[in-house]
């Protein structure tokens, strides 16, 4: 028996429960139609009659999971539905930064399933084509018995920090004042805490003690999972590789780059917890 997920925002879930009411995400490209009705915001989770129309541009449709208990399905669209009334593109990483914690799992979800069924079309094995599983979020090759699962590329990110002050870097292709914290891929055989100490010593030279976990987030570019940490540094001498950072400065909690991640995204996250942190010590 299917029991009617009741909780709040997504659930991942690959069975539907038939539920009465049936949503859309609309996927272009690194875009996500969002629903504008008259009388309320722009809506991401569209009504499956108001994204009627749209059926004439979809190319491939994905069940999803439940959003807020109903059956949700992401469709990936052709660009010329860009031009159906009521709707309006929105780029994904406009979205994401301002989207709360359930919105942006869920468009999250959607493009990170319509990019993985676009890409594993095949067997990697034998180079047939791969069939749609009934029962779970897999792409199944028949001749080798081989399933496919969506790819979840796990990958670091902390604050590192040193009494008041935090590390922020800056990447070679970033303007001149726009910071962030230090995130890498967690490689294969590694641990998230090894993936952490060889990450900021690779990137700035510094050994970093006492890490503490702070939460994680779903990041569809593409199919990262974001696992974010605080960690002090055990001393202050930055040694940048000069190619993946350009700079790296040390920053008090109340004198911060003009330009930091907003507190949506994982990067922001981190930052705000540290500069709450410090004002309740030194502030
Ligand atoms: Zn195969």
């Amino acid at each position: 028996m299917i029991i009617p997920f009741k909780k709040e925002g997504l659930y991942a879930s690959s069975l539907r429960v038939n539920s009465e009411e049936k949503l859309v995400i609309a996927v272009m490209g690194q875009d996500i139609l969002l629903h504008a009705s008259q009388d309320s915001v722009p809506r991401l989770a569209i009504a499956a009659e108001d994204a009627d129309i749209l059926k004439f541009f979809c190319v491939n449709r994905v069940h999803l999971g439940q959003w807020w208990g109903s059956d949700c399905e992401v469709w990936e669209l052709m660009p010329e539905a860009s031009g159906c009334d009521g709707f309006v593109a929105v780029e994904l990483r406009t979205l994401l930064a301002q989207s709360a914690d359930a919105e942006f799992s869920l468009a999250s979800r959607a493009m990170q399933l319509v990019d993985w069924h676009k890409k594993h079309q095949f067997c990697g094995q034998c180079g047939a084509s791969n069939r749609v599983s009934e029962t779970e979020h897999a792409l199944v090759c028949e001749p080798c018995a081989i399933r496919q699962y969506p790819r979840i590329s796990p990958c670091v990110i902390v604050a590192v920090v040193s009494g008041d002050r935090c590390l922020f870097a800056r990447h070679p292709n970033w303007p001149e004042n726009r910071y962030s914290t230090l995130a890498g891929f967690i490689e294969a055989g590694e641990s998230a805490e090894q993936a952490l100490h060889r990450e900021v010593f690779e990137e700035v030279g510094i050994e970093i003690q006492n890490i503490r976990y702070v939460g994680s987030q779903a990041w569809p570019y593409p199919g990262q999972l974001m696992l974010g940490y605080i960690a002090e540094a055990k001393s202050e001498n930055i040694k940048i590789d000069g190619v993946e950072i350009a700079e790296a400065r040390w920053f008090k909690y109340d004198q911060l780059p003009s330009l930091v991640a907003p507190t949506t995204i994982m990067a922001g996250r981190l930052i705000q917890q540290f500069v709450d942190e410090s004002k309740a010590v030194y502030g």
